[in-house]
């Protein structure tokens, strides 16, 4: 008897487990699909049934989450699941190239159209020429992280121009010193000092146009303050500057001279970026004008160029009426809140025979 039973039993839950199969409508409920991957049809869930899912809200596959559906087989409404998950990081580029003070755009993709958050350990700064590394991170909306060391290479203006360049030296303070067609650009800015000389040849032939749209906002804005401000020495070609010194020379000696006057150079009026404005006399600093002048010519890219006090980093005497344009970025780091900077201190060179 009890054998009966043992042998019985199984063969009537096959029958009854039959007998489901048969009759009841099996198909599958729920499918996970990674993010971008083809969206299933309704052949995926089910063999059986004809025609198309209608989903609840739009299935964007680039955008993880749970959507459902319903299909229709035999009149009746069944309704399926769609997962859709991302499990990818986004991907950050090694390397990138900005041009000097541009903004830097790390590339970072992902396979999700959600956005991204990308952060930085150090600021993105592209005042200064030269290589730096960044460790960027960025995470996607479902929490993937990817992590890298970027390396951004931030080219000055003649470089990206594909000049040829040499580089003379790193400073003490890490700025780059390049030669380019015979002049000294340090991080990117054309000196005339002591140190660094301008060949002979070089002559914009006056002053560059740089200098006078910028100085004209700035005389400009002067005016409107009741200051009135002008050029009274600009472009100076090395010729002029060797007549000008030799005259010193004879007058005063080498050495006084050398003190008062560029030789033939080593001026910052052969750049066509320099000027003397109103006054040659140390006491324009105590007129409306050059008070104005120190205050607010770095607004319009202008710095004083010889700080007082500071003959032994510039190599010359207190000059405040004379600028030197060097754009904005830094003409605001050298006014340094009206305690002046010089270049040679701020970029870490000598001016020096
Ligand atoms: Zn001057």
């Amino acid at each position: 008897m009890k054998k009966k039973i043992l042998i019985f039993t199984p063969i009537i839950i096959l029958g009854i487990v039959g007998i489901y199969i048969l009759t009841s409508f099996n198909y599958t409920k729920e499918l996970t699909i990674k993010i971008g991957e083809a969206i299933p049809t309704l052949n995926d869930f089910t063999k059986k049934a004809k025609g198309s899912i209608s989903w609840s809200n739009n299935v964007d596959n680039y955008i993880n989450g749970t959507y459902t559906g319903t299909f229709l087989y035999n009149n009746k409404k069944y309704s399926v699941k769609l997962n859709v998950v991302d499990d990818k990081a986004p991907t950050i580029t090694d390397e990138v190239t900005v041009n000097q003070y541009d903004k830097v755009e790390i590339p970072v993709t992902d396979n999700s159209h959600d956005n991204l958050d990308i952060s930085t350990d150090i600021d993105l700064d592209t005042f200064k020429v030269g290589t730096f590394i960044v460790n960027v991170t960025a995470i996607d909306a479902n929490n993937n992280k990817a992590t890298k060391e970027v390396k951004v290479k931030v080219i000055s203006e003649a470089e990206k121009n594909g000049k040829n360049i040499e580089v003379v030296e790193t400073t003490n303070k890490g700025y780059l010193v390049q030669k380019i067609d015979n002049l000294y650009y340090v991080n990117g800015l054309l000196i005339a000092n002591k140190t660094y000389a301008l060949p002979n040849s070089y002559n914009p032939g006056g002053l560059l146009e740089l200098f006078n749209s910028n100085f004209n906002d700035l005389k400009n804005a002067a005016k409107k303050e009741g200051v009135n401000l002008s050029v009274i020495s600009g472009y100076r070609s090395y010729a002029t500057q060797q007549g000008t010194y030799n005259n010193w020379v004879s007058y005063y000696g080498k050495t006084k001279a050398d003190t008062l006057s560029a030789r033939p150079g080593h001026s910052e009026h052969q750049t066509g970026l320099a000027a003397d404005i109103n006054s040659l006399s140390q006491s324009f600093i105590n007129t409306k004008e050059g008070k104005w002048l120190n205050d607010n010519c770095y607004r319009y890219g202008f710095i004083i160029r010889y700080v007082k006090d500071k003959d032994d980093q510039t190599g010359y005497m207190y000059e405040p009426w004379h600028i030197r344009y060097v754009g904005k970025d830094l003409a605001k780091k050298l006014y340094n809140n009206g305690d002046w900077l010089t270049v040679e201190e701020y970029f870490g060179i000598t001016s020096k025979y």
